[in-house]
């Protein structure tokens, strides 16, 4: 099978899974694992070996990794194109933004889910983050290190993600980049807590649109996760799974926890039985299926030229990742890939097994596989163990403060 090497893969490597706040829909809290700097060079070299364009130190909270400048500086030495995501909290100290900055930091994606700081602060479970990620913004922007912002979209926000970007632009107008992540309720607390933070598609269909078309109308630019394309039709073409669809990408995470490390290059999910009239079904990412948290039934097709959406994603000049920029040859290359798509499928079948089902009902798509023989991701020592065991019966207090339940513990099951 072919190996799609895009100049645009990025990897993630979670270098902590704790954190300093207590979202109630995290889907990557504390487990026993831990990394250091060694067990972290190994995932950046391979990264390097691979061709990757570059790497996403996440967590839980990166920050608070001790060796997080160490590594930083490591990738960016190796040739790769250094990112963070975090919550703001340690970047808001000048010291340390100035810290990651001379360790090669090129870009943070500084997350932030509501500018209203009472929203802010039950998305958080916490007071007082808010400032703090304003501070770490204006540090990093002043360190020369390039901010993105990243928002999960979930119940509490989606009535205003427009009013946050109104927001933004007022009061940061540099920056140029913004993410949405719909909430993905199948892991960690997010799997325990869909009652709470799950939004229905149609709760932020129009805050979106009115969020999106403000960022387009000022020259920014934005990516939009998870979300399907009949709700962001007229921006399907900033759909992060639509362009991984069209380019062929694929993207490696290395989960510091049982997961250890997924390779995404299937970007399918589940779709409902109306999406085989879309126009759009063969460059979309459906429904985002794992954990069952969104309803087939809110997917509607649409009718629109999907050929205009891939034209835009192929000529995206801020872009250029991908090498063939006519229609005609594109066509080729996809056919070319989904043909080997489905072969790869019917290969990791067992024998007389049937094609998995598509069906919403169904049991869902193929859409990631672990990376046997791979690199281990960190390990557990009897230290981890030890902090893991304290840091959940802290946590659990403080979700029984909070009124939340806390995620299934890693491990349980075993
Ligand atoms: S109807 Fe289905 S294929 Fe069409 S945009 Fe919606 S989710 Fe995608």
């Amino acid at each position: 099978m072919l190996e799609w090497v895009g100049l645009a893969n990025i990897g993630y490597i979670q270098v902590v899974r704790h954190c300093n706040h207590f979202c109630g829909f995290c889907s990557n809290p504390t487990t026993p694992y831990t990394h250091t700097f060694e067990s972290m060079k190994v995932l950046v070299d391979d990264f390097v070996r691979r061709g990757y364009f570059g790497v996403i130190l996440t967590g839980g909270e990166p920050t608070l990794h001790p060796e997080l400048p160490r590594i930083c500086a490591y990738a960016r030495d190796q040739g790769l194109h250094v990112r963070m995501i975090t919550n703001g909290s340690r970047l808001a100290d000048p010291e340390f933004a100035r810290e990651m900055s001379e360790a090669g930091l090129q870009l943070v994606h500084v997350s932030v889910y509501s500018t209203r700081p009472e929203v802010e602060a039950v998305l958080r479970g916490m007071q007082g983050s808010l400032p703090k990620a304003f501070a770490a913004v204006k540090n990093a922007h002043e360190h020369g290190v390039e901010v993105n912002i990243n928002c999960v979209i979930n119940k509490l926000n989606a009535d205003h993600l427009h009013e946050n970007i109104e927001y933004w632009i007022e009061h940061h107008p540099y920056i140029r980049h913004f993410v949405w992540n719909n909430l993905d309720p199948s892991m960690g607390r997010a799997e325990v807590n869909q009652a709470e933070f799950t939004p229905r598609l149609r709760d932020f269909e129009v805050s979106l649109f009115r969020a999106l078309s403000l960022l387009y109308k000022s020259g920014r630019t934005f990516r939009v996760e998870k979300v399907p394309l009949c709700y962001m039709t007229e921006f399907a073409w900033a759909s992060t799974e639509t362009r991984k669809i069209v380019k062929g990408e694929e993207r490696i995470v290395h989960f510091l926890d049982q997961k250890q490390t997924v390779r995404q290059t299937d970007w399918e999910h589940i779709y409902a039985g109306g999406c085989s009239h879309c126009s759009l079904r063969t460059i979309c990412g459906g429904l985002f299926d794992r954990g069952n948290g969104y309803d087939p039934a809110e997917l509607a097709p649409v009718f629109v030229d999907r050929d205009a959406i891939v034209l835009r994603i192929l000529k995206d000049e801020t872009d250029p990742s991908y090498r063939f920029k006519s229609l005609a040859a594109w066509r080729a290359d996809f056919e070319q890939r989904c043909q080997e798509t489905l072969e790869g499928r019917a290969e990791k079948r067992p024998a007389g097994a049937e094609e998995p089902s598509r069906d919403p009902n169904g049991p869902g798509a193929m859409a990631r596989f672990s990376l046997n023989g791979g690199p281990a991701v960190g390990q557990i020592t009897p230290e981890g163990q030890r902090l893991y065991e304290a840091k959940r019966r802290a946590e659990a207090k403080k979700a029984d403060r909070l009124g939340v339940r806390l995620e299934r513990a890693e491990l349980e099951d075993k």
